[in-house]
């Protein structure tokens, strides 16, 4: 069993009230930064933790709070990331429903840190009903004193409110969930200037997801010493998983990170291997935006050393052979999953959450999608998949945001690995038209039948 930090308390009864939360230790940490800490001092053992943005970058989080300008002497803002919209990630939903209080001590724990007097927390508007049970719980931290002023006889205020957005992924992007907590139009800017000297009305502001947040209680009361002695290399630390498909046991797990994918995904504490126990064909570890990967690269690596729940080992092999860990978004297929279609789906996602700011992501977003869609439907051309290939090729790092290196390499990855799957789509359209094409032929066969046939 694994160390538990942020679901520690996840099953007590009540948890989702203060009284309850309160019982179990909550608001130690506020305590203990606000009487005992100075602010730079809670940025130290941030820093010291090694904690890594939660909400798929992965950037040091405590580096991160270095960057915010604290001497043009205007207001600070911290704003929570709550705007968890990629397919096969719900981690977040996860924390915020059942410990909300955990969130908002983070909140108050980190805005003294950083010196600032008004913070936001910006929820997806899908999440409406979180958004109320967060409303609630801010209500219940008003008071009993850890929010308005004066907190703890220090001198210091802070406000927290919550924003509800109006159901855009591209606002998952800090500066456009930035421009939408303004009132705007959720488009990305273009960085530099980067928030932390720029940011919400052009204030210094640091933008941070959920997890990332939550987790600060727990090492200002334990030392960002301990929570590094956690996790592996420079993946320290536990880290929330939203696992689905057509594993046993699909739900949000906290893991220690370098924990093995094979153990992750067989043992019975976790995923309790396939369901219906039927082969597993593929893997996305990181949300619907990193590459997916094929059985053979799963639990080894391309040079046979096992695969972990890290930042590294995940990404190990670069594209060619490797994903990342992304947001967690763990996401299993088994041998009736049919790629194309799944990487239409995808393609289908991001082209109509594209912003439409830069070209190569409006066109090609949309061309990725019809292309896929014909060779799904079965009237795809050969060049087509090469086709894609360019597309893909045009919009990764030609952008102004990352939602078109999101779009491109699901398809990238797609076509690396499962390029046979595309071609048997164009070569034998009767096969894929007269089956329920979810349960299509195995790869194995696909394969077989793609090699055999001279084009
Ligand atoms: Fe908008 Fe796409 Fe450009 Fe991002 S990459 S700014 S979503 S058009």
């Amino acid at each position: 069993m694994g160390q538990k930090i942020l679901l520690e308390h996840a099953n007590v009864p009540g948890i989702k009230t203060y009284e309850v939360y309160r019982q179990h230790g909550g608001y130690r940490s506020v305590e203990k930064a606000l009487k005992s800490m100075t602010p730079d001092e809670v940025v130290e053992e941030v820093k010291t933790s090694g904690l890594r943005g939660r909400g798929g970058a992965g950037f040091p989080t405590g580096m991160k709070w270095s960057f915010i300008d604290k001497k043009s002497g205007k207001p600070r803002h911290l704003v929570c990331n709550a705007d968890e919209s990629e397919p096969g990630t719900f981690k977040d939903r996860y924390l915020m429903e059942y410990i909300p209080h955990l969130l908002i001590e983070g909140m108050i724990t980190s805005s003294y840190a950083l010196g600032c007097n008004q913070s936001y927390i910006y929820i997806r508007g899908e999440y409406m009903w979180v958004y109320r049970i967060l409303e609630t719980a801010i209500k219940e931290a008003y008071a009993a004193g850890w929010l308005g002023k004066n907190i703890l006889g220090t001198g210091w205020d802070l406000d927290l409110a919550v924003h509800c957005g109006g159901g855009a992924y591209i606002c998952g992007e800090e500066t456009a969930l930035i421009e939408s907590l303004e009132g705007k139009r959720g488009n990305p800017r273009i960085k530099p200037p980067f928030p932390a000297i720029s940011g919400l009305w052009q204030n210094p502001t640091v933008v941070n997801n959920v997890e990332s947040i939550a987790v600060v209680p727990w090492i200002v009361n334990n030392t960002g010493a301990e929570y590094a002695k956690i996790g592996i290399g420079r993946s320290t630390g536990t880290k929330l998983i939203s696992a689905s498909g057509h594993c046993k046991n699909p739900g949000v797990y906290e893991i220690e990170l370098g924990l093995s994918v094979d153990e992750f995904m067989n043992s019975d504490e976790y995923l309790g291997g396939m369901m219906d126990d039927r082969p597993l064909k593929a893997l996305i570890p990181g949300g619907s935006s990193v590459p997916i990967l094929p059985a053979h690269l799963i639990f080894k690596n391309a040079e046979g050393g096992d695969r972990l729940m890290s930042y590294e080992s995940l990404s190990e092999g670069g594209f060619a052979s490797g994903s990342m860990l992304g947001s967690g978004g763990f996401i299993v297929y088994n041998d009736t999953t049919c790629v194309v279609r799944n990487t239409w789906n995808f393609s289908r996602f991001y082209h109509h959450e594209s912003c439409g700011q830069c070209s190569p992501c409006r066109e090609g977003t949309g061309w990725m999608e019809k292309v896929l869609h014909r060779i799904e439907t079965g009237h795809g051309r050969e060049e087509d998949i090469d086709l894609l290939w360019d597309i893909q090729r045009k919009i990764e790092g030609n952008t102004i945001c990352p939602l078109g290196d999101a779009a491109a390499w699901p398809v990238a990855a797609a076509i690396r690995h499962f390029r046979e799957e595309f071609e048997y789509h164009v070569r034998f359209p009767e096969r894929i038209k007269d089956k329920d094409h979810f349960v299509h032929e195995p790869f194995e066969k696909v394969r077989h039948l793609v090699a055999k046939q001279t084009v």
